[in-house]
């Protein structure tokens, strides 16, 4: 018993090692409680506990649906959770709820200008919730004849007399019908469901309440147990699509498969004005309804005046997504003017940005959020090991803190232990530099380096 249990678990370990081990992998959601209030461990998320829970309330907003167009700026130095925060929020939201995640920079790109770059961002967090009412009809088959013309050939006709919840009806026969009812080999007693729109005809079954005179011919059948009133009439089928989605597959120069390749280019205007006024249509019919999702936009102090300007507006449309956007820039030039700004962010667009401060962690969370990237990275680490980690990581950075884990734990693995112990932290620590030190090194061998440039000037400016 023992044993099997082990493969077992040898097994679903196989799986899950296919995976790639990302940056945030290790973030399963917002670690909230039902009143949205954030547990201080939870889901992979360690502190930072007011901001995940102003992200929390971000969160219901989205998920009522009902508010459009705000924008929200999680701000902070680097290294403190943003992009983790919203990767928690993308996990936290339903499974139709659009997520879109793009860096500033992304939109600098030779295929597209920089505003299609955006709209297609935008088109992309919006979803459409299509419903369909398919008249599949499920029933017991009471009677089923067909009759062949005598000569052989020529069109087969039949009738059909199915019982639902309510009443027998009868249906008369065309020929796709008659031909998945021969395929199914359908007979009295069978459950069936017909597909109205394409005459589909599906047997699920032997109902219940005949399976016994069955069970003596030997053959082999599925029973489905179908008491009166389970039988159903009609179902709904919902979809959910993005507007990108629609756009692209009604857009004729690219086709559907672009959606496979992510080579969509540019989209005519002309195309997106037509789908916005079906699916108005739609929406007044009642046949779909708009979800607007969250659009993240990390490193977003990369945009430049122009974007800033255009997405200042795109907000203010009735079918706009939540945007996020997150920077650990302080007091900066707005990319493409001379003039400074909060975050790099124009006045205009920060007025209307609720905004959310990410804070530095103290060595409590840093060991807590290390230990929980030592068991995402499969890294078995001593207490002192993951003691002095934290120290490092205090000084340096949280990253680099990270990094660490599998360089150290290749060391380890390298003098054939099976835990990472103090001595491998410092012996990767000596092989790789945090930031501050190769600065250090830089400074004291420049002379030695091609293109030095760094003489007379501060800083690099990004
Ligand atoms: P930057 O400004 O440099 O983009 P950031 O604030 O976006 O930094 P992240 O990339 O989110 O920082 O964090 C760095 C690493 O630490 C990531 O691997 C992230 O998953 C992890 N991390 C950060 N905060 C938390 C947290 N509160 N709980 C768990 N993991 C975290």
């Amino acid at each position: 018993m023992a044993v099997a249990a082990a493969a077992k678990i040898a097994e679903v370990r196989e799986t899950t090692r296919v995976e790639r081990i990302g940056a945030h992998s290790h973030i399963r959601g917002l670690g909230l409680d039902d009143s949205l209030e954030a547990r201080h461990v939870s889901q992979g998320m360690v502190g930072q506990v007011s901001a995940r829970r102003a992200v929390g309330i971000v969160l219901q907003m989205v998920r009522d649906g009902r508010i459009a167009g705000r924008a929200v700026l999680l701000a902070g130095q680097p290294g403190t959770g943003k992009t983790a925060i919203a990767t928690a929020l993308a996990a936290a939201l339903g499974y139709d709820t659009p997520f879109t995640s793009m860096a500033g920079s992304e939109i600098y790109s030779l295929e597209m200008s920089k505003t299609e770059a955006l709209t297609q961002a935008i088109r992309k967090s919006i979803g459409v919730r299509i419903k369909e009412e398919s008249e599949i009809i499920e029933g017991e088959v009471v009677e089923v004849q067909i009759e062949r013309p005598a000569t052989g050939v020529g069109t087969k006709v039949g009738k059909l007399i199915l019982k639902t919840t309510d009443m027998e009806t009868v249906y008369d026969l065309g020929g796709k019908m008659i031909d998945s009812i021969l395929k199914e080999k359908v007979q009295s007693g069978d459950v069936i469901t017909i597909d109205k729109a394409t005459g589909k005809i599906t047997r699920l079954g032997r109902s219940f309440a005949r399976a016994r005179d069955y069970d003596a011919t030997g053959q082999q059948t599925r029973f489905v147990q179908c008491p009166e009133g389970e039988l159903q009439k009609r179902r709904e089928v919902v979809h959910t699509v993005t507007l990108h989605e629609i756009d692209v597959i009604n857009s004729r120069t690219h086709g559907f498969l672009a959606l496979f390749s992510g080579d969509t280019g540019e989209i005519k205007p002309e195309v997106r004005e037509q789908i916005n006024g079906k699916v108005a249509e739609w929406r007044e019919e009642g046949k779909a309804e708009i979800i607007p999702g969250v659009l993240f936009i990390d490193e977003v102090h990369m945009l430049d005046i122009e974007c800033f300007s255009f997405l200042n507006r795109a907000l203010e449309n009735e079918m706009a997504p939540i945007v996020i956007m997150a920077t650990n820039r302080g007091i900066t030039k707005i990319r493409g003017t001379n003039y400074k700004s909060p975050h790099g962010i124009p006045l205009d667009l920060l007025d209307r940005t609720i905004i959310v401060p990410t804070t530095p962690y103290d060595e409590k969370e840093l060991k807590e959020i290390l230990s929980i990237r030592c068991e995402e990275e499969d890294c078995q680490m001593s207490d002192n090991a993951l003691t002095v980690l934290t120290r490092i990581s205090k000084e340096t950075s949280l990253r680099y803190g990270m990094q660490l884990i599998m360089t150290s734990s290749l060391i380890a693995r390298k003098r054939k232990a099976h835990e990472v112990d103090v001595e491998d932290i410092k012996r990767a620590y000596q092989l790789f530099f945090d930031e501050g030190r190769s600065v250090q090194f830089l400074k004291e061998y420049q002379q030695e380096f091609m293109f030095n440039e760094m003489e007379g000037e501060d800083k690099m400016d990004v």
